[in-house]
């Protein structure tokens, strides 16, 4: 199959034992499985990039550190370089400052392989900031430089639209829903790729700190719910837009969370793996046991491998059994994503993901 991202076919009988029944596109190239003239469909992700500061020392609250350490965030840019990372073409859509962190931010999406011509430079405006630690009792500290940060300015004239009707898959988060005129130009974008029969991938971030109240996070995020064809959220993120229902109780799913236009809806569940929902059946697949040590990123890495294998199957929720296979490399993405500390840093390549597949 020229193109297609899938890897691998294999049985997995009780957890433990994978058995490969098919090797079309299977390939362990030397180079991290990235084949540059057969990367496939594009993938073009939306969203927000910004520069992560965390302090050098765990623990200690942003106020009494004394260094912080720089890495790139945003979710939808992290799925980007996770899609071009596993061997297949991605895009990114978005706006940094034109200074000098957002040309490392473009510099770090090019090196990754992933098309960075949709990503656009603020003259007046910084590259977005945010100061992140987990504070010795656990809590979560966040400091956004944001007032506002250039990804907030994108207009909808500016995006290149040319670009999102190339995309078989057209992927998005929430956090480019919360202010003008971005919020303006993530609908534009959205539109035409429905128009242009791209598969709508929906991964809200509730991020509540950006939002002006709880409520606004939860309606504003339902707001484009029904647009979607694929919505991925965690079990935490269930809990939330549901209200604190439980996010185990299928009913509460299907009824809340699951609409008429959506052909599958996927919950994430930590190291347990995932459960998804389609119109026609729902189930759940395991995930890897591995020694975490970093969840970061876990739930974009996830979304990657996933998105990795729609692009070139765009009818895969229709097709349980390779919907599992294709959830199965998903939760191994995830997998080895925790097991290395940050995002970008530890998302795989197709070899790493098949090595831990291979292993169980
Ligand atoms: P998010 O990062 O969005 O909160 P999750 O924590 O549910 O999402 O993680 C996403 C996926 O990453 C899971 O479905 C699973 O496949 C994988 N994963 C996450 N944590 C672990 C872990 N500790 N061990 C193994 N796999 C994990």
């Amino acid at each position: 199959m020229r193109g297609c991202c899938f890897p691998v076919t294999f049985d997995r009988s009780p957890r433990g034992s994978f058995r490969l029944v098919r090797n079309s596109s299977f390939e362990l190239s030397k180079r991290g499985g990235r084949r540059e003239n057969q990367r496939g469909p594009v993938v073009v992700c939306f969203g927000e990039m910004m520069v992560n500061l965390v302090p050098t020392v765990e623990g200690v609250s942003l106020g009494d550190a004394l260094a912080y350490e720089k890495s790139p965030a945003g979710a939808t840019a992290n799925v980007a370089v996770g899609i071009s990372r596993l061997g297949c073409s991605a895009a990114f859509i978005g706006k940094v400052g034109k200074d000098e962190f957002g040309y490392m931010l473009s510099d770090i999406l090019k090196q990754n392989g992933v098309d960075n011509s949709g990503l656009l430079f603020d003259e007046n405006a910084r590259t977005g900031l945010v100061f992140y630690q987990i504070k010795s009792d656990g809590e979560h500290e966040f400091m956004f430089y944001r007032n506002p940060s250039a990804d907030m300015l994108l207009r909808p004239a500016e995006i290149d639209m040319k670009l999102i009707k190339k995309a078989a898959v057209f992927h998005y988060g929430s956090v480019s829903l919360i202010k003008e005129p971005c919020k303006s130009a993530h609908l534009a974008a959205m539109n035409v790729a429905k128009m242009c029969g791209s598969v709508l991938s929906y991964a809200p971030n509730i991020a509540l700190p950006l939002w002006p109240s709880p409520e606004a996070a939860r309606e504003t995020i339902m707001g484009i719910w029904n647009y979607a064809d694929i919505i991925k959220v965690s079990e935490e993120e269930v809990r939330f837009l549901t209200q604190g229902d439980d996010p185990y109780d299928d009913k509460v799913i299907m009824k809340k969370l699951y609409h008429c236009n959506l052909k599958l809806l996927l919950v994430t569940e930590g190291a347990q793996g995932c459960r998804f929902y389609t119109k026609d059946f729902k189930g759940k697949v395991s995930g890897f046991e591995v020694e975490a040590v970093d969840t970061t990123g876990a739930g974009d890495s996830f979304t990657s491998g996933f998105l990795s294998i729609v692009a070139a199957h765009k009818q895969i929720y229709k097709d349980e059994r390779r919907l599992r296979e294709a959830l199965d490399f998903a939760n191994a993405c995830g997998a080895v994503t925790v097991t290395g500390r940050g995002a970008i840093p530890s998302l795989p390549s197709k070899d790493a993901v098949l090595r831990i597949l291979l292993s169980y």
